[in-house]
């Protein structure tokens, strides 16, 4: 039997840069390469630094977010002769939002606010040769080669759709007769066209370890919740804005979120509940990305196969250069990313022209982090003041503000029964606030008193 050893090279107990390190049998593989998407420079790296350089075999990327695949061109760097598995799809996704990183660090520098950028555009070129795309629900070994189920591989891993954004997957890596498996991002429950999760459910082999994601570990569901009678309470809100002469701007990730919400509208323009001639705005970013999911919609497990969302929902594109012609006519909606709002984004700039107007309304669908411009507005009391950056000056808001959710992630009640159900031997919750890593634990520690709930502090090795 070959124990694995672990290391959280995150550097925090936080949604940041996930990345994590793994030991089995005398192979090392790295599970994502994350940046923090609140910091910059060099601040925003994961512990890279912990590991040695030129050790690892393998790195596993679980999905195209940034905060999983945002530093992947340095990992690379420091780990020349490892390949990076992915699914096909996060391999296409993965290269356009890695070459956005560059625009961004480029614009940046160029300005004046931020460092030398971490990586070039001919080192993402240089770097996807070494990317393998492997299928869903098989066995691969470290050097890519598929494996049968009775094949003597000593480490094998294989992929499972984790149902959180198109591509993503969790990772089951089994080692000498030991299995440890790693969730990503997951959402049990079907999207509007992501389907839910697709994991296993350790029935007929035991889980040594599991790797779970918290992010609404500290919120509990509302009850009577479905995603049903959002759509009909976002609808309803929608048109009460229209109604009012107003229109609407919904920050959103670019990857995901954005998608998920033109299958939305799809969908009420096909019920009636939204004109269908109303114009919907995306960011340049979004348009690339949809693309993927268009080109992909029928080789990829997905609901609507058949929606062709640039093609069916036509949306007007929108770009950093023409962001400030905008005119804000009533009936508009504004799908712009970033979700989280940051400085500069497409959604920060067209924000600014929103909060002082009443009959508009800023509607948030994702996770936002608190301290985010997106967090703070979306907290903010009616009629207090806020700044949606440095350059911004406090201003009242006076547009209306909403809260819907339509989250990628899991709820912590699905989590603890999906985990209650795996019975992994031991479990490490990464992935959240503190608070949202503790209530996990201690559900587990509940329902499962002969499972190990480990928390072991970034940067520090554990034996599993
Ligand atoms: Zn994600
Ligand atoms: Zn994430």
């Amino acid at each position: 039997m070959q124990p694995f050893s672990f290391t959280n090279l995150t550097g925090a107990i936080e949604i940041g840069s996930n990345c994590y390190s793994i030991e089995t049998g005398g192979r090392r593989i790295l599970l994502d390469a994350g940046y923090h998407p609140k910091k910059s420079g060099l601040d925003g790296l994961p512990r890279l630094d912990l590991v040695p350089d030129d050790s690892f075999d393998a790195i596993v990327m679980s999905h195209a977010h940034q905060d999983h695949i945002g530093s992947l061109p340095v990992a690379m760097r420091r780990q020349p002769r490892a390949p990076a598995f992915m699914t096909d799809a996060t391999r296409q996704l993965g290269g356009i939002m890695l070459h956005n990183s560059v625009n961004v660090m480029v614009a940046e520098q160029t300005a004046g606010t931020g460092a030398a950028p971490l990586f070039s555009h001919r080192e993402v070129d240089s770097i996807e040769k070494r990317w393998a795309a492997i299928p869903l629900q098989l066995r691969f070994d470290l050097e890519g080669e598929r494996v049968g189920a009775s094949d003597d591989a000593d480490v094998t891993i294989g992929f499972c759709d984790a149902g959180h954004i198109l591509g993503s997957a969790g990772t089951l890596i089994r080692s000498g007769g030991r299995t440890l498996f790693y969730a990503g991002d997951v959402q049990f429950d079907d999207q509007s066209i992501s389907r839910g999760a697709d994991f296993p459910a350790f029935a007929d082999e035991p889980c040594d370890v599991m790797i779970m994601e918290s992010t609404y570990g500290g919120r509990a569901m509302e009850p009577g919740f479905t995603r049903a009678r959002e759509e009909e309470r976002l609808a309803s809100a929608i048109d009460a804005v229209f109604a009012r002469g107003g229109c609407v701007l919904m920050p959103l990730f670019a990857l995901g979120k954005t998608q998920e919400l033109l299958a939305v509208f799809h969908e009420m323009r096909q019920r009636g509940q939204l004109r269908r001639d109303c114009p919907i705005y995306i960011g340049g970013l979004s348009a690339k990305l949809t693309e993927i999911y268009d080109k992909l919609a029928r080789r990829t497990p997905r609901l609507r196969p058949g929606l062709d969302l640039l093609n069916d929902v036509q949306p007007y594109v929108v770009s950093g250069q023409n962001v400030s012609d905008i005119r804000l006519r009533p009936g508009r909606i504004f799908a712009l990313s970033s979700g989280m709002m940051m400085e500069k984004t497409l959604s920060n700039v067209v924000a600014r022209q929103f909060l002082s107007r009443p009959e508009n309304a800023i509607f948030f669908v994702g996770y936002a982090d608190p301290d985010s411009p997106a967090g703070k507005l979306r907290d903010a009391a009616p009629g207090s003041e806020v700044s949606l950056g440095a350059d911004h000056p406090v201003e009242k808001v006076l547009c209306q503000i909403e809260s819907f959710n339509f989250s990628a992630h899991a709820p912590r009640e699905t989590i603890r029964t999906y985990v209650n159900g795996a019975k992994p031997r031991k479990i490490i919750f990464v992935h959240g606030e503190p608070a949202s890593v503790e209530w996990l634990a201690a559900a587990v520690r509940t329902d499962l008193p002969s499972t190990e709930v480990l928390a072991p502090a970034p940067g520090v090795t554990v034996e599993l």
